[in-house]
């Protein structure tokens, strides 16, 4: 991008996108694998806030009343317009956020393309609620439950999974009648932006999707959550600001939905297939440069394997490679940002300061002239820190773990959920009635057993504790979405 010619990322508003006007404030996208700028955003005020969710209010009659069946086709061809434009999203996607082209293809458009179909499919089949009540003398009363659309919807995603964040929460919104005002991180505006393009085209009416850009408090974040026509708030992100928006809604009541951090735990027990394991732990410490909410940053490791578990994890930790977002072998991008980047490495300095040993990693990478301006950093395994240091307790959000050893399953269990945090877990045994006894033992909202971030989009998913309140998926989402009235006929 040149400053003469910038690509604009523009709001998008009733059926619009706006062009930014002289006066009105912008910022730069930047592309976190450079640290150049590869777009100019345009940062939406509190009147063009305003003029969302008076445009989303608009449309909320109309849509609402929509029949199901015409409402599940617009998501089933936003779908299909996704695949059709599959590599400019992948490509929207890679500039705003570094990550490499297969991650983004493999898993961001894929999950987009997949979270439309299936909460189609989901309101589609969704039935009701109904109970036949006995009353006295054999006569009976009916009392069935109209689900109606949430409303106007707030949806404020983060930047680690840009679209697939975003279509998790519209795709259920819209297909059960509401409509939304979504405001993307300000780090990744672009797939929002390109998002509003298909669901026109797929028959979404004005004003049913609204993008605005912008930042959290004193900016757009904060207009829409603060919003009096907001019916609703769902939000993904870090637990501070999760807390703060719940504050900024709780005068007026409002449903909300938090999917918030983890510090997430693995349990290698000594039955566990040793290669699987390591294969798991390795995509579940260091995927997405461990910038997923689910990531592994805990390793309890038995000790009669500790060994052999930190040996296999160094080595592929080594094996990644860290490089050009756009090589199809690039297996690890760059961190968010500079700012987020100070962020894990005041980390690495703290585990130092701890006596932590680094077994591989601890600083930040030299990959040559045109990715220099990038936030990269080392992936990172240290031993010899305990559940008593910060690094060991706080989300870092970065490719780091520790790895401690455990003697006992009981021992293993107290560890992992000796935390504030609880939202995912993996379970790693050959040992079945283990496995389960385990993974059901975790105080989280998600256990895996000999997998990791294995989804199926029916299945509830949020977290316990400082990760959030509520959950989404399946009928889970089918709650949050609506609102039942309970209707009792006397027969
Ligand atoms: P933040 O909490 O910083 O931001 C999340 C979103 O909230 C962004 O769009 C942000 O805007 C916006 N925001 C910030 N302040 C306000 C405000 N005062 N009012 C309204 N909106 C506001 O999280 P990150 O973007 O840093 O994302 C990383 C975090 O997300 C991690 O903690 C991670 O664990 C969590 N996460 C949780 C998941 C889950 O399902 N549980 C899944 C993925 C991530 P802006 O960015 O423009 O400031």
């Amino acid at each position: 991008m040149t400053a003469q010619t910038p690509r604009w990322i523009r709001n998008f508003v009733d059926g619009h996108f706006i062009d930014p006007d002289d006066g009105g404030k912008s910022f730069d996208a930047i592309d976190p694998a450079t640290g150049l700028a590869h777009a100019r955003v345009h940062e939406a005020d509190a009147p063009l806030v305003d003029r969302a969710v008076t445009a989303a209010r608009k449309a909320l009659g109309p849509w609402s009343a929509t029949a199901v069946r015409e409402r599940t086709e617009v998501l089933r061809r936003a779908a299909d317009l996704i695949e059709a434009r599959f590599d400019e999203f992948v490509a929207a996607e890679v500039a705003d956020t570094g990550k490499p082209v297969a991650l983004a293809r493999d898993l961001d458009v894929a999950r987009a393309v997949a979270n439309f179909r299936t909460f189609a499919d989901i309101v589609a089949a969704a039935g009701q609620e109904s109970f036949l009540t006995d009353l006295p003398g054999g006569r009976h009363a009916l009392n069935y439950a109209v689900r109606k659309p949430l409303g106007v919807v707030a949806v404020i995603v983060p930047w680690n999974l840009p679209l697939l964040l975003l279509t998790w929460k519209v795709a259920p919104a819209l297909a059960c009648g509401n409509t939304v005002v979504v405001k993307p991180s300000e780090e990744t505006p672009g797939t929002a932006a390109l998002l509003a393009e298909v669901l026109a085209e797929a028959g979404l009416p004005a004003g049913a999707y609204n993008v605005v850009h912008g930042f959290g408090g004193g900016s757009a974040g904060e207009y829409v959550t603060t919003h009096p026509g907001i019916d609703g708030v769902t939000f993904t992100g870090s637990t501070a600001t999760g807390a703060h928006v719940m504050r900024t809604v709780a005068p007026r009541v409002r449903p909300v939905s938090f999917e918030l951090g983890g510090k997430n735990a693995a349990l290698v027990f000594p039955d566990a297939d040793l290669e699987e394991t390591l294969d798991g732990l390795t995509r579940s410490v260091f995927a997405n440069t461990g910038q997923v909410c689910l990531c592994t940053e805990r390793v309890y490791v038995h000790r009669s394997v500790f060994a052999d578990v930190a040996d296999g994890l160094v080595e592929r930790a080594r094996s990644l490679r860290l490089g050009s977002p756009l090589d199809p072998a690039t297996t690890t991008g760059p961190l968010i940002s500079q700012a987020h980047r100070q962020k894990v490495r005041g980390y690495l300095d703290l585990a130092g300061e701890l006596g932590a040993k680094v077994l591989t990693g601890g600083g930040t990478p030299a990959l040559g002239t045109e990715l220099d301006g990038g936030s990269w950093i080392e992936p990172t395994l240290w031993t010899g820190l305990t559940n008593a240091d910060r690094p060991v307790r706080e989300e870092i959000f970065g490719p780091v773990a520790a790895l401690i050893p455990f003697d006992t399953e009981d021992e293993a269990v107290a560890l992992a959920n000796d935390t504030d945090y609880g939202l995912a877990a993996s379970v790693w045994t050959r040992d079945l009635r283990r496995g389960h006894r385990v993974a059901q033992a975790m105080n989280v909202g998600m256990s895996w057993v000999n997998t990791w971030f294995l989804r199926d989009l029916r299945s509830p998913f949020g977290g316990v504790g400082l990760s959030g309140l509520g959950r989404e998926g399946g009928a889970s989402s089918l709650h949050f979405y609506t609102e039942p009235t309970n209707v009792c006929v006397q027969l």
